[in-house]
């Protein structure tokens, strides 16, 4: 037991009555009657009441008059239970208060920016985390960010995975993501880059026989910061060897059910429904659909081919939306706004308001047509014709958009789903290349392995993805374990020979000498918790995260570094730096 306290402030109970303990922690409220004062005693595990009575303790009494919020205090003293009037229901310890005997101010606090747990600007919470992790949420959150983290390693334990520690300096892992690099003093002009991800070395554990590898692994990615991005993050990353896909997915599930059990709640059944990338990119328009509402995509491209409607005639592909409202000609003008953001040209709609269908298009449409097509009363057809890409990321956007503005998901409900049947690659609208969709080393489904480099476009590779409530929690995928499979890859996505050797000459050498089958996942831990924690954004699970801009607040940093230090590194910078501003 430490010197500075015998007992946390919120484990005492009213059958700790006549103990007599000593309490430390942070002077949460301080109320001064001018003879007694009291104060209530806040650490991570709650609060508690002290009293300081100038009868009892006269010393200590004269010493409460300076305390203000935040000072460190401790505490010895005798706990009473409080007389019925003063009981507190509201909080656990409010049955009881500590008669204070001795009190030591162990630390004093300056004013503060602004009060523990109250709801300022985010960058001031940043600037000042310290005071900011005194919070309930933040103490909630880190902490059930660790139970969570903890439940996962004893499912990685129980299943034999074994944690490896995999280096972050080391060369481009292709995520998709620009890559951070760090410059090398020994080497000027080379540099390392910070792993994207552990991927290729995970594969390259297997190819060790090392069988199940895990890390709960730091990755970078210089992308912009969204609510769920940050430059760096974490993701439980796996990777198991002679195995299938469902037993990683099994993995997976066993990690989110034990989650959700560590923290006392009920989990998601499983097994989480699998649904192919082809139905939901035509259900939903996107590969992460929020399941918590309907408002499933629906097609009329049959319907409509002999249309007197030339827009919907012509287009390849004609779908529609019907959302629960009859808008307004002021909300359709937004929503159209939306849906040429996502590369709508223009958006037809039918909109029925209980009397007549309202609707430019309604008369160039036959009776069969608007039979068919005409919503309900009280609803709005919203439809998007052209080919199917744009067709469903118009539909998606709009369905996430009517999703959050109409707050048509059910906050009570959780619902998980894998994506899995993904493309092995996508064309590149502008260069016309092809190029992956998950990562260059996603095995093809089984059976094109020989086609695929004749016919890129229509191979579907062994990619997944698990989706909770709209947000990607993670992906993975069976790897490709045959060196000539890789290299087809490679070369469909334009990598000769000798670039292939410059770049992954290590994998290919390593594929060549005894690869066994393998494949994994890595699930997005900040993502996963920000979720589990009820919150809006991961920052609010990160101890120290960055603010969009890419800074943080709390150190300044990124800084400028002076001529000298970039010489050293072999570095010229084209920017002065005394013409870069503070954060
Ligand atoms: N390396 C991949 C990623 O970070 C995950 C995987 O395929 O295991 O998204």
């Amino acid at each position: 037991m430490s010197s500075w306290r015998d007992t946390t402030c919120g484990a005492l109970r009213a059958s700790d009555a006549g103990k007599r303990v000593t309490v430390a922690g942070w002077a949460d409220t301080r109320r001064d009657h001018g003879g007694l004062v009291f104060v209530d005693l806040r650490d991570y595990s709650g609060k508690v009441q002290l009293v300081i009575n100038p009868e009892r303790a006269p010393a200590a009494a004269e010493r409460a008059h300076e305390i203000r919020n935040e000072f460190v205090l401790q505490a010895v003293g005798e706990i009473t239970p409080r007389s019925p009037e003063a009981v507190n229901p509201n909080l656990p310890t409010g049955d009881i208060e500590i008669q204070v005997d001795e009190l030591t101010i162990v630390s004093r606090s300056d004013p503060l920016p602004f009060q523990i747990g109250d709801d300022v600007d985010e960058v001031l919470r940043l600037t000042y985390r310290w005071l900011d992790m005194r919070s309930d949420r933040m103490q909630r959150n880190l902490r059930l960010r660790h139970t969570v983290i903890q439940a996962i390693r004893r499912v990685m334990d129980e299943l034999a995975f074994i944690d490896v520690w995999t280096p972050s300096m080391t060369k481009g892992t292709p995520e998709g993501a620009r890559d951070f690099l760090v410059p090398v003093r020994l080497q000027p002009g080379r540099f390392f880059a910070l792993a994207q991800s552990p991927q290729l070395f995970k594969q390259l554990c297997m190819v060790g026989g090392l069988d199940r590898y895990y890390q709960i692994a730091t990755c970078w990615r210089d992308e912009d910061l969204r609510a769920d991005r940050q430059f760096e993050f974490r993701q439980l990353d796996l990777e198991m060897s002679f195995i299938d896909r469902e037993d990683v997915l099994d993995v997976l599930e066993r990690c989110v059910v034990a989650s959700f059990e560590s923290l006392g709640r009920e989990a998601p059944p499983t097994p989480f429904e699998r649904v192919t990338y082809a139905e939901v990119m035509r259900k939903y328009g996107t590969d992460k659909p929020d399941r918590r509402f309907g408002l499933e995509i629906q097609d009329a491209t049959e319907l409509t081919r002999g249309s007197t409607f030339g827009v919907f005639a012509g287009a390849p592909v004609v779908r529609y939306l019907v959302a629960p409202r009859a808008f307004s000609r002021t909300e359709l003008v937004r929503l159209e706004e939306i849906a040429k953001e996502w590369g709508a040209k223009g958006l037809a709609y039918l909109v029925n308001d209980g009397g007549d269908v309202r609707s430019p298009i309604a008369k160039f449409l036959s009776e069969d047509e608007l039979a068919k097509l005409a919503p309900v009363p009280g609803s709005t057809a919203l439809f998007a014709a052209a080919d199917e890409a744009t067709v469903s990321r118009v539909l998606g956007g709009l369905r996430t958009h009517l999703g959050n503005e109409l707050d048509l998901a059910d906050p009570q409900r959780n619902e998980f789903l894998w994506t899995i049947d993904f493309p092995l690659f996508e064309q590149d609208e502008e260069s016309g290349r092809w190029t992956f969709v998950h990562h260059p080393f996603t095995a093809p489904m089984p059976g094109v392995e020989g086609s695929f480099e004749a016919d890129p476009g229509s191979a579907l590779s062994q990619h997944y993805d698990l989706i909770w409530n709209g947000w990607e929690l993670g992906s993975g995928s069976i790897r490709i374990h045959r060196a000539e499979v890789q290299q087809a890859v490679f070369r469909v996505m334009g990598l000769d020979e000798a670039a292939q050797r410059e770049k992954f000459g290590f994998l290919l050498d390593a594929l060549r000498m005894g690869a066994p089958p393998h494949g994994g996942f890595a699930m997005g831990i900040d993502r996963f918790v920000a979720l589990m924690a009820g919150e809006p954004d991961i920052r609010q699970v990160i101890a120290f995260p960055k603010v969009s801009s890419g800074s943080d607040p709390l150190t300044g940093a990124p800084t400028s570094m002076s001529n000298r230090v970039l010489k050293e590194l072999g570095i010229k910078s084209l920017i002065d730096p005394d013409s870069i501003a503070g954060p």
